[in-house]
């Protein structure tokens, strides 16, 4: 049975990942249904726990280092599963290390500024994990397919004319880099849903009275837009995939297998950066231990100096008696 740690979680991620430079077709080039051979009932549970367990214990070392922030950005088309992965991957890590920011039709106030404006004002805190669900990439994405939204930014003609989309991929580039030189990873998921796929998750929606609410008429409208969408993918992931940011494209026609893939990506960009706890330095030792022996000399009448100690001891004795019998 497959484990996803450390030493192998590189490997395992290594289908989804866009190469820097290289030019992709999404529908030739990444299989929505791809499941690495994984069988959903014996490996997938499983799989899934222990990325889970492997963020929940990176996300409490990068809390505690303090030096470096992580970024993810989460971008798909409807129904892809977006919030569900959110919900899953991040069910074991502390609500404290994580923000979660969801970017809708910009404001009046957001339209009166740069592209990137609204998106700087939600990055992550070093210590922190940020996750924009959908992100700075809507600017390349419905902004492109449906222009009015372009119109709608207030933007000076020079720079609205020709070689926007070129510009715009550029300045994301450049924008990722400066985040990821001052400390900041940024790990760039895209979840990628066939168009039957979608298809059948909308039906399920109008048939089931439970997911009614989650039914748009706008949104299963949008499919008559599908190639234009897929081309705009496209064009983003050859453009900006960088080696600083590289895109993964998670299949996402499985939900357990896009849940599994994607804490493997946002684990092992954790994993990267190897945060450990911090050390304290010899003064502050020299204060704990002077501090230890005060609260030691408190202990009430019949009570041990350090219980805490005492218990510590007595598991490690149990450890290494347990173990001699063992070999
Ligand atoms: P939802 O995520 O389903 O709540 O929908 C949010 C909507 O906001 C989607 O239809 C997006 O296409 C739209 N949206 C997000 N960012 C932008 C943007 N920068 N410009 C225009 N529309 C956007
Ligand atoms: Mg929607």
């Amino acid at each position: 049975m497959r484990k996803l740690h450390a030493e192998n979680i590189a490997e395992f991620i290594e289908p989804f990942r866009v190469k820097p430079g290289s030019k992709v077709v999404l529908e030739r080039d990444f299989d929505p249904a791809f499941k690495a051979g994984v069988a959903k009932k014996n490996e997938g549970k499983d799989l899934l726990r222990q990325g889970i367990e492997l963020l929940a214990d990176y996300q409490a070392r990068l809390a505690a280092q303090d030096t470096y922030g992580v970024l993810v950005v989460l971008q798909a088309l409807d129904a892809a599963g977006k919030d569900g992965t959110i919900r899953h991957v991040m069910s074991g890590v502390n609500p404290q290390g994580v923000r979660v920011h969801s970017f809708k039709v910009p404001s009046s106030e957001e339209l009166d500024h740069d592209f990137l404006w609204r998106y700087a004002q939600r990055l992550p805190a070093r210590g922190e994990i940020s996750i924009f669900n959908r992100s700075h990439y809507e600017e390349v994405l419905v902004v492109r397919v449906h222009p009015e939204n372009l119109d709608r930014q207030k933007l000076p003609n020079e720079a609205k004319a020709k070689g926007v989309w070129e510009r715009r991929y550029r300045e994301i580039n450049d924008w990722e880099r400066y985040l990821v030189d001052n400390g900041f990873r940024v790990a760039k998921l895209f979840l990628n849903l066939s168009k039957e796929e979608q298809r059948v998750r909308f039906l399920r929606r109008c048939d089931l009275p439970d997911h009614n609410w989650k039914f748009s008429a706008s949104d299963a409208r949008e499919r008559q837009y599908w190639d234009k969408y897929q081309t705009a993918f496209s064009e983003m992931l050859s453009n900006t995939s960088t080696e600083w940011a590289p895109w993964w494209v998670i299949p996402a026609d499985r939900k357990w297998f896009m849940r599994i893939a994607a804490a493997a990506v946002i684990g092992q960009t954790l994993i990267k950066i190897n945060p450990d706890y911090p050390r304290v330095s010899d003064e502050q030792r020299r204060q704990l231990l002077e501090v230890k022996s005060e609260l030691e000399a408190q202990a009430p009448k019949g009570a041990a100096p350090d219980p805490f100690e005492e218990r510590v001891l007595a598991k490690q004795n149990a450890h290494s008696t347990a173990s001699q019998h063992g070999d």
